[in-house]
């Protein structure tokens, strides 16, 4: 079941929600909303959930308007951060609810229900705790329950938000592929809400960056990080740096490092802002052989020793900027350089923007 988000909107009192939203999700996609606190994630899974309206624009579920149909009607399965399981019922209830609940005529029998459940508590590998109650379960296998119970209704789709966000590294790890195997296996469309970037990189086919009620960037994880769109979706991605300068005469200059551009008009002349990844600065003690437009001179602030990397705080001669490096363990050994030590850098993968 494909799903079409067509230019939404969504206010609360003066407050815009959602602005202009445009989203396809294809069937049988795992997508990753990713988006940093406030940027309208729940309420756009709340708005294809059918838990609020939208005060403009359409929700289609494979071409079919969904937009005014009641929650109740739109068979979408959904699990949120902290969803209670009912305390007071076992797990075989909990996650028979949904069908037990049923009218007459279109509940499962006994036998069906009892069926249903027990391939379902082999699906997220909880056979055996049937009649354990939510208190007696970890933080992992109560959010397990909570997706069985969603997927007992055989929904057309999942929603689910922030699933893993309250359990801890470890357990949340674990989950994720656990996550990925089951879409796999059931090939089921499911649109996934996280601010946790690593979380959407490893999980999903899709990932939407979302920020300030608006779409930033739709792209695979490959593009979106190696192809951010924009500032926003370079900095929410991962860490980084930032170099200023100026575009003149067809030529970017980030202090006394230069770069071609395919700038047309050589009259320009703009501020445009450098962004480069920390794993990108390549480090040396004694000048590049060819002399490189690329390289600048810096002096080391700060070594941090991080198990397997090595991060070094850096300051550039030139323009006095602090910027960060990442390397292997192994590659700082071999440079041999401390704190105080003036060593060389080339900046590699820069991508430019001007200020406009
Ligand atoms: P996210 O899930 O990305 O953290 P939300 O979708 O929950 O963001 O919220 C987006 C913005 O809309 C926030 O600024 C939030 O305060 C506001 N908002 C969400 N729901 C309501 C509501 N019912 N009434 C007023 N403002 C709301
Ligand atoms: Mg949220």
């Amino acid at each position: 079941m494909s799903i079409e988000v067509v230019n939404i909107t969504k206010s609360y009192k003066s407050f815009t929600a959602l602005k202009n939203v445009n989203l396809h999700i294809p069937e049988g996609e795992l997508v990753a909303l990713l988006g940093p606190s406030g940027s309208g994630k729940t309420t756009l899974l709340r708005l294809i959930a059918g838990l609020e309206q939208p005060q403009e624009g359409r929700i289609l579920f494979h071409g079919e308007d969904n937009t005014n149909r009641d929650v109740r009607e739109r068979q979408v399965g959904f699990v949120f951060q902290h969803y209670a399981l009912f305390r007071h019922m076992n797990i075989f209830d909990n996650i028979a609810f949904g069908l037990s609940v049923r009218s007459r005529k279109t509940r499962p029998s006994k036998e069906e229900i009892s069926e249903k459940v027990h391939s379902l508590l082999k699906l997220v590998q909880l056979e055996g705790l049937a009649h354990r109650y939510p208190s007696q379960l970890s933080g992992g296998q109560r959010q397990r329950v909570a997706l069985a119970r969603a997927l007992a209704v055989e929904p057309k789709f999942l929603l689910l938000d922030e699933p893993f966000g309250a359990l801890d590294t470890k357990v949340r790890q674990e989950l994720r592929r656990w996550l990925r195997h089951l879409h796999g296996k059931l090939g089921l469309t499911i649109l996934f809400v996280t601010h946790d970037q690593e979380e959407a990189m490893e999980l999903a086919d899709q990932v939407v960056v979302m920020n300030e009620g608006r779409v930033e960037q739709v792209g695979s994880p490959e593009e979106i990080y190696h192809h951010p769109a924009n500032p926003f979706v370079y900095s929410f991605l991962g860490r980084v740096n930032l170099f200023h300068g100026r575009i003149q005469n067809g030529k970017i200059k980030l202090g006394e490092a230069e770069f071609e551009t395919d700038w047309k008009d050589k009259a320009v002349e703009a501020p445009a802002v450098g962004y480069m990844r920390p794993h990108d600065v390549e480090i040396s003690v004694r000048p590049p052989e060819a002399k490189s437009a690329r390289s600048v001179q810096a002096e080391i602030n700060h070594i941090s020793l991080l198990g397997p990397i090595v991060r070094l705080d850096l300051k550039r001669l030139d323009t006095e900027e602090v910027f960060e490096a990442e390397m292997s363990r192994q590659r700082f050994m071999e440079l041999n350089v401390e704190e105080q030590s003036i060593v060389y850098v080339t900046l590699h993968n820069v991508s430019i923007y001007v200020d406009s």
